[in-house]
């Protein structure tokens, strides 16, 4: 029997006065770039952390500290590659992932395509197995007002070995 492990992540960030947007490994012209010490992507943020938690290995701010000068600017795609690499290590394979963003904006059907396939092939899985949902949070919380992106994630993993 296949015992699998399912690990859960969480990010948020806001956005700052200038930039282009990355979410998903993905560009959303004439949405401003979300604040950081990478790039911002609170999407690829929470697959990592949810991806990490699901294979005992710690979290993000663990494997890249914000504290780096390595880290400065560095694309998340590169910090997913990394997480993966250490899921993989300890002998984990994911076989599904499923994010919710909560944002006003941008509106994420018209590029959730785009991000389902960016992610399942960083990920190294198929389009069926990574849904990417996008929520509007009706004016609530802060990132309600616009201010910001928040994002959950959640990672199943199988032994790989
Ligand atoms: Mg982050």
């Amino acid at each position: 029997m296949t015992i699998s492990r399912t690990g859960i992540g969480f990010d948020s960030h806001a956005f700052s006065d200038g930039g282009t947007l990355m979410l998903g490994g993905v560009k959303f012209d004439g949405i401003p770039a979300l604040k950081g010490h990478s790039d911002g992507d609170a999407l690829l943020h929470a697959v990592i952390d949810a991806l990490l938690g699901a294979a005992g290995q710690g979290d993000i701010g663990q494997l890249f500290p914000d504290t780096s000068p390595e880290i400065k600017g560095l694309s998340s795609s590169k910090m997913l590659a990394g997480a993966l690499d250490r899921v993989r290590a300890a002998g984990f394979a994911p076989v599904h992932v499923d994010v919710v963003v909560v944002a006003e904006r941008p509106k994420l059907a018209p590029s959730r395509e785009k991000i389902v396939s960016s992610l399942s092939r960083a990920l190294g899985l198929s389009g069926t197995d990574v849904s990417v949902k996008g929520k509007t949070p009706e004016g609530l919380a802060w990132f309600g007002k616009g201010g910001g992106i928040a994002v959950w994630a959640s990672a199943t993993l199988v032994p790989s070995r």
